[in-house]
């Protein structure tokens, strides 16, 4: 069966993201789709927007008990549900219960291989400008982390969190005072409908 797809295409610098309407009757009908297979991983840049905008929600993700915690990251561990699996922030009724800003850069810009948006040449520029923002994130939270490490600061150390997070922040303002040019050459918002196939069940590429 064809069917028609909206992708909406926000340039929101390191916050940027991408809205699938599709995403509302996913054609896996499992209700969890690709979320059923991910587990969210938290770093840098993703602590620096949550202490600025919900610090309560790093509070909430430390507490948890089903985590990875690396030096400058941490994974919230998905649990087995059924024949797959189940991300933890992922309600059977209404999808992710975190809004796109406040989740991380994957849940953000992921777009299952089945909508293959990217082959569309009208969406090359946007291609591009999230393939620039990958680079660009996984530099910076390595320079973050780096320099956080240089002060002796690891998130694996419970009794210095509260120090980790202060300095965290003052780096990551001091290494975004200037943002690469590739955030001024797209739009803000763009609206894009395109056809596809549709595929039910576990016929549907993830
Ligand atoms: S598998 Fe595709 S359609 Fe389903 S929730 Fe994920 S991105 Fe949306
Ligand atoms: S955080 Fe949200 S978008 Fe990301 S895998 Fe979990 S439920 Fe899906």
């Amino acid at each position: 069966m064809q069917k028609e797809i909206k992708l909406v295409f926000y340039n929101q610098g390191l916050r940027s993201y991408i809205e699938v309407d599709l995403c509302r009757e996913c054609p896996r009908q499992d209700d969890k789709g690709c979320c059923g297979f991910y587990s969210p991983v938290f770093y840098s840049s993703d602590f620096a927007y949550l202490l600025k905008s919900e610090p309560g929600l790093i509070d909430k993700i430390l507490q948890l008990n089903n985590l990875t915690i690396l030096d400058a990251s941490v994974t919230i561990n998905n649990r087995i549900d059924g024949e797959s699996y189940r991300c933890y922030f992922h309600s059977k009724d209404g999808g992710c219960l975190l809004t796109q800003h406040l989740r991380e850069s994957v849940c953000r810009h992921f777009v299952c291989p089945g909508i293959a948006w990217e082959q569309e040449e009208k969406l090359y520029p946007w291609k591009q400008f999230f393939a620039q923002l990958s680079d660009y994130e996984i530099e910076l939270n390595n320079r973050i982390a780096s320099r956080l490490q240089e002060k002796g600061l690891t998130l694996r150390d419970k009794s210095k969190r509260s120090q980790f997070f202060e300095e965290l922040l003052a780096i990551f303002e001091q290494e975004t005072r200037i943002l690469p040019d590739f955030f001024n050459k797209q739009p803000a918002r763009e609206e894009v409908v395109i056809t596809r196939q549709i595929m039910y069940g576990q016929d549907w590429p993830l």
